[in-house]
């Protein structure tokens, strides 16, 4: 399969390891947001976290927490986690991958997206609200 996070999982194509399990890997990316950007990835290869089955994702799970202890620990306390799930919300990469960007109390707040928000109202709350029935 051509994926290149199959490719750095199976050690045909380098990168920064910072740790690796039985289920999952964490790299540098590749292009860092904040310095100590990293990806936490499964190393089944599954398009998206939805998709993953629920036996594999209890042990993801399990294995990202230890990670976050060890990130909180050695790069930074305060990071943010994000994850692209499909074209539309940015996935270049079609192997599910978690994002973790530190943010340094000395650098300042770095923003990561234009929020871009409007107010709530009724009409679209109730919209929403009646898909989830
Ligand atoms: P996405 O937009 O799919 O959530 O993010 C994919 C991420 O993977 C990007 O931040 C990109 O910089 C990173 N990336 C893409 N190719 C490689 C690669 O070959 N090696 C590493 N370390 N990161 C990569
Ligand atoms: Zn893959």
């Amino acid at each position: 399969m051509d994926c290149v996070f199959c490719k750095i999982i199976n050690k045909e194509i380098p990168a920064y390891i910072v740790y690796e399990d039985e289920y999952s890997i964490a790299f540098l990316d590749i292009n860092p947001i904040n310095k100590g950007h990293i990806l936490f990835v499964p190393k089944k290869h599954y398009e998206r976290l939805s998709n993953m089955d629920l036996e594999y994702s209890k042990k993801f799970y399990e294995s990202f927490q230890k990670f976050l202890k060890i990130f909180e620990e050695k790069i930074s306390k305060d990071y943010n986690i994000i994850v692209n799930n499909g074209k539309n919300a940015g996935q270049a990469v079609f192997h599910a991958h978690i994002h973790i960007i530190p943010q340094y109390e000395n650098e300042g707040y770095k923003k990561l997206f234009n929020w871009n928000t409007h107010k709530l109202n009724e009409e679209e709350a109730k919209e929403i609200l009646e898909k989830f029935k």
